[in-house]
């Protein structure tokens, strides 16, 4: 029998209202990302010596039923963020298995990942939160290293199934000293004309 799947977390925080989609939810932060944003929200997911743990799906499952009554109650369940939760789609997809059906399960992701990976998560993701950063080619190479079109396919790719722009919040942050306010006008434009529906604009707050 092969060994039981592991991911790398960097925590786990309890007791969130209405911040990850519906009702309470725990976010479960991975460890890992595709990206190396210049204001990444938690480099700790970076760096390798910040990993906290190592947890099977199933060990997981059983940590977070200790909110069960919430989560029913409330219409919540579980976020995945990290990190980059979508790398860790595997061991999604068996936590899906073994945890109560009514658990929601959200993703908050940049989408910045190998196509496979959101396949399998179709079926069992409820809600996506995609924070996109900029859909301009050189700020989003400036500020993450990475290339934005992986990111733009993948969402085309999700917004092709009926009913998802409902399900998908795109988050799109004023980044200080990377992109303007004309930028990020382009960019909403832009998700507007992909079929996105719900937008965030928000704008970054950096440590005085
Ligand atoms: S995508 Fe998120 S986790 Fe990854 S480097 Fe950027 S801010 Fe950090």
């Amino acid at each position: 029998m092969s060994a039981e799947i592991e991911a790398p977390l960097i925590g786990v925080s309890r007791h969130r209202l209405a911040v990850d989609g519906k009702g309470v939810t725990s976010l479960v932060a991975f460890h890992g990302c595709t990206l190396r944003c210049r204001f990444c929200l938690n480099p700790h997911c970076l760096v390798p010596q910040r990993v906290s743990r190592r947890v099977t799906p199933r060990a997981l499952v059983d940590e977070l039923m200790i909110d069960n009554l919430y989560f029913l109650a409330t219409g919540g369940g579980v976020a995945f963020g990290g990190g980059e939760p979508c790398l860790r789609s595997e061991f999604i997809e068996k936590f899906r298995a073994l945890a109560p059906p009514r658990w929601r399960i959200t993703i908050e992701t940049s989408l910045n990942v190998d196509s496979r990976h959101l396949e399998r998560l179709l079926p069992i993701v409820n809600e996506y939160i995609v924070d996109i950063k900029d859909l301009d080619a050189g700020v989003y190479r400036n500020y993450t290293g990475g290339d934005v079109a992986r990111a733009t396919d993948n969402l085309r790719w999700l917004l092709s199934h009926d009913g998802m722009a409902a399900r998908v919040i795109v988050r799109v942050p004023h980044i200080p000293d990377y992109n303007t306010p004309d930028g990020v006008a382009r960019t909403i434009a832009t998700l507007y004309a992909m079929g996105v529906v719900n937008i965030d604009e928000f704008h970054y707050r950096l440590p005085q």
